[in-house]
């Protein structure tokens, strides 16, 4: 039965549930990068993140590659890392030495790539409701591009930039019909979502057309982002296709753009139920395969590519460390349950409470030898649908105390982590080498009351 499958023990590999450096050492503590979780729990408390530099250099190095292998022939391509998916200035700066750009979706994402050092120029800004604020600083830094998601934006954009006596490079965010999640992809003539210009209404030719009046606008770019936790490469092709396309239409139209970015939404395997992702590569040539076709049925330029991966490259990178406080079992309609509590929760895991994401979990202070029993792991938070993992077999011999390691927590845990019931947000531990070192400190209750002023 499913629900007490145990987690897979860590094997060392990039397909695994666990960060390649992950393993459990003779006496059955997990280590990652030759740092102990009892270590990192007694050195920096519980609940902690904690990220395997060399794990998330690793698979931002094979996007890279793979990307730069595939465009070798066509006019090259650059990657943007997703910051949204979880960002910190050392986060920023690893990425950066794996020749890596970023994208950003608010000032504080901005400014957090920029704290780094990160030049302007390898930053991109994205959003459907910028501030003035955020342009202002966009241009100021002299940004990659800025990514336009609607008509009053290009007015806005052209007035700020005009205003600084500057002009603004532009990508049109479109909404091609193709939507991605899991392993398939819908092709809709219909636009019901918030994000960019539509392609079938003819808003985004309208925008592009705007773009091009504009003296204080250059249209650098098409940009289009499908979906998120994808699993199959065939989504990215036909949306490359239907990209490519409208850049076709605008080169008729006498419109030249030399870059088009392909977005993100690569998944990752959370657990066991989900098949291993597709290698960098092999998306990678499904995007180069339509650019060539592109080219050939055209006679156009190549244009530059990119894109945008955020959970592939940070996900599998971090667990989060929790203790194990209160167990309880319980009966119910479909046989006894286990809910064993954690110190953390919905405030530093928000994607089971949020959409029912699934996760794994195992003991990391000891390799417990009792049997799988059906289990659920809850957080301490005010909220039944406070959960951190919905099932997972854990040892019968799991005792308060324990550690409990929840694996592929990188992506959109930290970074949507709220400050629920007013507990402080864990820290994240970077570990390299043997060594356990601090990114983002653990927030305290003091941090908290700082903002209190009333
Ligand atoms: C969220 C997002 C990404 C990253 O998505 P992942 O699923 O983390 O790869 C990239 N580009 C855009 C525009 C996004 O909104």
């Amino acid at each position: 039965m499913r629900e007490i499958t145990p987690a897979p023990e860590p094997t060392g590999d990039v397909q695994g549930i666990w960060s390649v450096n992950t393993r459990r050492t003779d006496s059955g503590e997990l280590e990652v990068a030759g740092v102990g979780v009892r270590d990192i729990a007694a050195k920096f408390g519980t609940p902690s993140y904690v990220l395997d530099e060399d794990d998330m250099r690793q698979r931002a190095r094979a996007w890279k590659s793979a990307m730069d292998d595939a465009f070798a022939n066509l006019a090259g391509a650059e990657v943007f890392y997703a910051g949204k998916a979880f960002l910190s200035k050392a986060v920023s700066r690893w990425m950066s030495e794996e020749g890596l750009n970023i994208d950003t979706a608010s000032e504080g994402e901005l400014r957090t790539a920029l704290a780094a050092g990160v030049p302007g120029n390898r930053i991109g800004l994205h959003g459907n409701n910028k501030s003035v604020t955020e342009i202002e600083l966009a241009l100021d830094e002299g940004i990659a591009h800025i990514v336009i998601d609607s008509l009053p934006e290009v007015e806005q954009v052209a007035a700020l930039a005009a205003a600084r006596g500057v002009c603004a490079p532009v990508y049109v965010r479109l909404t091609t019909g193709v939507h991605a999640g899991g392993h398939d992809f819908i092709q809709t003539a219909h636009e019901d979502q918030k994000f960019g210009l539509s392609v079938n209404s003819g808003a985004a030719q309208d925008a592009m057309k705007a773009i091009a009046s504009h003296s204080s606008l250059k249209l650098l770019g098409l940009h289009s982002h499908i979906g998120s936790q994808i699993l199959s490469t065939e989504g990215f092709g036909e949306a490359a296709k239907a990209v490519l396309a409208v850049r076709q239409w605008a080169a008729g139209q006498g419109i030249d753009i030399p870059e088009v970015d392909l977005g993100g939404g690569y998944g990752v395997r959370y657990t066991e139920a989900d098949a291993p992702a597709p290698p960098p590569a092999e998306f990678a040539e499904v995007l180069a395969c339509a650019v060539r076709e592109h080219v050939a049925e055209t006679g156009l330029p190549a244009p530059l590519i990119s894109i945008e991966p955020g959970r592939s490259i940070v996900a599998p990178a971090m667990l989060t460390l929790y203790r194990v406080g209160t167990i309880k079992d319980v009966h119910t309609d479909t046989g006894p349950r286990r809910y064993m509590s954690v110190d953390g929760g919905m405030s530093d895991n928000l994607r089971p409470a949020l959409y029912g994401a699934q996760y794994t979990a195992a003991v990391a202070s000891r390799a417990p030898e009792g049997e799988p029993v059906r289990s659920r792991v809850v957080g301490k938070h005010c909220e039944s649908g406070d959960i951190v993992v919905h099932a997972v077999g854990l040892p019968t011999d799991t005792v308060a105390g324990d550690l409990l390691a929840v694996p592929v927590t990188g992506a959109y845990g930290r970074s949507m982590g709220s400050n629920y019931n007013m507990i402080s947000r864990p820290g994240v531990v970077a570990v390299r080498d043997g060594r356990a070192y601090e990114i983002l400190r653990r927030e305290t209750i003091d941090d908290q009351l700082a903002l209190d002023v009333g």
